[in-house]
Order: structure tokens, then C-alpha cells, then sequence
């Protein structure tokens, strides 16, 4: 097997590790400690990084993007994410729905939308599938209850439809120009009959968005609620069929939907882990105990030991995804890396905690700030309906004879 990169991808990552050492990550722990939900936002870092190529590095050549592979955006989220995994995702956030408009949207839609999109530093996008009382029945909805997954309402009224619902935890809410919402146009089948996928700018009459979320953990990046009261949205933005079924733009198809936003969430959390070992590293190498460095210590030789091992381990996962992913082929890799991921990430950064002692619960902010970021990963990835969805991808064994 051949894992040395193209010029073009070591450049990529090159950008990408300067950014991250000397723009992100000098904003990372000041930027976490800011009390509310809004004003760790820092629109210069988003907009310096957007001049390099950063926002819009997933869009197509032929609509004017760089098109850069899913092995390059995976190094790029790696270095970003270990300046800062929230800051990083606020970026990597417009590749997934980049990938959506050039792979399922009309000629007319990426026209309208890609355009803007590619022009101004600013404009960021966003889905909305959560509600209040619908979160993994999206992913998972049952088939024989109707009633299960999301309710927000599309009306169709003459060249238009009428929307009514809410939608919470959205990413990029607040400072979206775009939003993907799943809607359900036919209540009375399942979501993946009855669901149409509609593009809402923020402009929209009868669109606003409501109250942000004060996460503990990725706390510059930005989830708020959206309201949808008689919004307005002309058919010409119906993403693919009506009643197409909005979750059909998730695993296995086309438009990179769940497939990158698998690989996304692994990669982050490699460059997480990445930082979580360089400093127990460096606090393990510095700090005397016993009468002796504390890298001496066997206990604290294991626990390395266990971190690196498996951050590599990660790694290599989730570039072996990236590459399958560039070539063409699918299959149940892409749940089981990002549940690995979450373990992972969980352990590696607890286990850094560990190595600073009580520095690591109390002083250290660095330290501290990683375990809880860390803490978003499962209900993101690898909560029990991804486990599920992973297992019902495995081959089984024919039993019929057994
Ligand atoms: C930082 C962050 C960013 C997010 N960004 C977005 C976004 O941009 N857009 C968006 O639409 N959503 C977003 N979400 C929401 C996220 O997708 C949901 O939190 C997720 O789908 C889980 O839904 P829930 O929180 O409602 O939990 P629930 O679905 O209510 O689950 C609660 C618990 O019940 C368990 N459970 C649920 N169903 C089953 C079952 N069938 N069998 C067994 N156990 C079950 C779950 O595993 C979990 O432990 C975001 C969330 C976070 C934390």
C-alpha cells in the first residue's frame, strides 16, 4: 500500500498547520472561557481563515472551488482541530453542505446559492433536522411509527410552501446565511416517505432564529433554535424530489451527506488527541515526583503509552476511510470510525487529565477544556442509535442451517 501524500495535499495541510498554530490556537482557551452562548464567536479568525481557502475547500472546480479530496480535508481537520476542535468545526461545518449543494442540488440552486456562498467571507450554512422531540429518531426513524422523526410542517401554497415548526441545536444557527430544514411535507407516512428537504436563506419572511445553547464544551461554535412561522420558501428551493425523503441524503448515497460528516468528527478528534498527547507529554517530561521525572514512572509510561497508541490507531482509520471514500467505495467503515472515534477521544483525553493530576481538574484550562469538549462526541457520534446503525451495516453469518 502506497500512504505518501500528493504535493498538493502536504501544501494543504502545510496551510492548515500554520493557521492552526498561529491564528487559532493563540484564541483557543481565552475564546472557551467567555461567559454566554454568543460571545466566544470571533468573525476575524473565521474570515482570515475563509482568505486561505478554509471555508470553501469542499466546493467543486466546476462551480469555482478547489475540489480538494476527502484524504486532504481529513489532513485539514486533523491540524485544525488541534489548534481548536470547536473553531475547526465552524469551518469544516461548510464543507459537509457544500458537498450536499454540488452533489443534490439543481443548476438554478447552485447558481443561487453556491455563488454568494464562494464570494463572501461571512456566509456559512447550516442543517436542520433536530426538534425538541425528534433527534435520533432521524437517524434512525421506525419504520411502522408515522408519527416518529421530525414534525415541522411544508405546506404547499401556489409557487410556494408554507413552513411551521421549530427546530433546536442547530449548528451555525446564529450566524448561518443558509439552512438546509427537513420538513415534513406528507404527515401521514414515515420521514423517509413523507420528508422534503428545503433551502431557507435567513432572509426568509416568517424565519428567525431564537435562543443559542450554552454548551460546556465547543464553546465558540454556535447552536441555536430556528423558528419557522408561516416562513415562506418558493418550490424552486425543494432540495431533490418533494417527498424525496429528506434522510436519503444521509448514508451510502451521493451527496456526502453523513458519509463526510462521519469522517469529519474523526478527524477532529484526532487532531484533539493529537494535542491532548503532546501535552501530557510535555507535563510528564517537565514535573519531578519521587525523586524522579514523571515520564520514569511506569504508570505514567503506560498511560503514554495507551494515548498514543490509540490516537494512531485513529488515524490510520480514518485516512484508510478518507481514501476509500476518494475511491468510490462504501461501506459499514464509516460508522464503526466514528464510533472508535468517540471512544477514543473520551479515553485520550481523560487519561491526559489523569497524567496532570490535580492540575489537569483545576488549573490547567487547556487540559480541562479538552475532556469537555470531548464530552460532545456522544451525542454526536456513537450514542446508542449510531451503534446500532453500525451493527445493522455488518455482515451477518447465513444461520439458516445452523
Ligand atoms: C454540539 C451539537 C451540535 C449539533 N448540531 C446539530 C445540527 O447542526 N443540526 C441538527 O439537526 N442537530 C444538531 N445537533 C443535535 C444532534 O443531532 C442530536 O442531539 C442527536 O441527533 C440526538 O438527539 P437528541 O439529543 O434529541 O437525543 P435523543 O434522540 O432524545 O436520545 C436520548 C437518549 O436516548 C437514546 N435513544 C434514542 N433512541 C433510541 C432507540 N431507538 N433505542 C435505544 N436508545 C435510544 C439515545 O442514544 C440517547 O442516549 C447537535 C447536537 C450537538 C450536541
Amino acid at each position: 500500500m502506497d500512504f505518501s501524500l500528493s504535493d498538493e495535499q502536504k501544501a494543504w495541510q502545510r496551510k492548515a498547520r500554520e493557521f492552526s498554530e498561529n491564528e487559532i490556537r493563540p484564541l483557543s482557551v481565552a475564546r472557551d472561557q467567555i461567559e454566554g452562548p454568543f460571545d466566544p464567536w470571533h468573525w476575524d479568525l473565521i474570515e482570515k481563515g475563509s482568505k486561505l481557502g478554509l471555508r470553501t475547500m469542499a466546493v467543486p472546480k466546476a462551480y469555482g472551488g478547489p475540489e480538494t479530496d476527502f484524504v486532504t480535508q481529513s489532513l485539514v481537520m486533523m491540524e485544525l482541530a488541534k489548534g481548536d476542535s470547536a473553531m475547526s468545526k465552524a469551518f469544516s461545518q461548510n464543507w459537509k453542505w457544500s458537498h450536499l449543494i454540488a452533489h443534490a442540488c439543481t443548476e438554478d440552486q447552485k447558481e443561487r446559492f453556491l455563488k454568494p456562498f464562494l464570494a463572501d467571507h461571512r456566509y456559512l450554512m447550516g442543517r436542520g433536522i433536530t426538534e425538541p422531540n425528534a433527534g435520533s429518531d432521524n437517524r434512525l426513524p421506525p419504520k411502522e411509527d408515522p408519527k416518529a422523526g421530525f414534525k415541522l410542517r411544508a405546506e404547499r401554497d401556489g409557487d410556494d410552501w408554507i413552513l411551521n415548526g421549530e427546530k433546536c441545536f442547530i449548528a451555525n444557527g446564529s450566524v448561518g446565511s443558509l439552512f438546509f430544514v427537513d420538513a415534513r411535507t406528507d404527515p401521514s407516512v414515515n420521514i423517509s416517505q413523507g420528508g422534503t428537504l428545503f433551502l431557507v436563506p435567513k432572509e426568509t419572511p416568517g424565519f428567525r432564529v431564537g435562543k443559542l445553547f450554552n454548551k460546556s464544551g465547543w464553546r465558540f461554535y454556535q447552536n441555536a433554535e430556528l423558528f419557522f412561522e408561516n416562513a415562506r420558501v418558493p418550490h424552486a428551493n425543494v432540495v431533490g424530489e418533494v417527498a424525496g425523503g429528506s434522510t436519503k441524503t444521509g448514508d451510502g448515497d451521493v451527496t456526502g451527506g453523513d458519509l463526510f460528516g462521519d469522517l469529519e468528527l474523526a478527524s477532529n478528534a484526532v487532531g484533539v488527541c493529537d494535542d491532548a498527547c503532546g501535552l501530557a507529554m510535555s507535563y510528564a517530561c517537565s514535573q519531578n515526583k519521587a525523586g524522579k521525572p514523571l515520564i520514569d514512572h511506569q504508570i505514567v509510561q503506560v498511560r503514554l503509552g495507551e494515548m498514543h497508541m490509540l490516537t494512531e490507531a485513529l488515524r490510520s482509520f480514518t485516512l484508510r476511510v478518507a481514501w476509500e471514500h476518494d475511491q468510490g467505495h462504501r461501506s459499514a467503515s464509516g460508522v464503526l470510525m466514528v464510533n472508535f472515534s468517540s471512544d477514543v477521544i473520551l479515553r485520550v483525553t481523560k487519561l491526559n487529565m489523569e497524567i496532570h493530576g490535580a492540575e489537569g481538574c483545576f488549573m490547567n484550562a487547556r487540559v480541562e477544556k479538552l475532556v469537555r469538549d470531548a464530552e460532545i462526541w456522544p451525542h454526536l457520534a456513537a450514542d446508542t442509535v449510531l451503534r446500532m446503525k453500525a451493527v445493522s451495516k455488518l455482515k451477518r453469518p447465513d444461520t439458516s442451517n445452523a
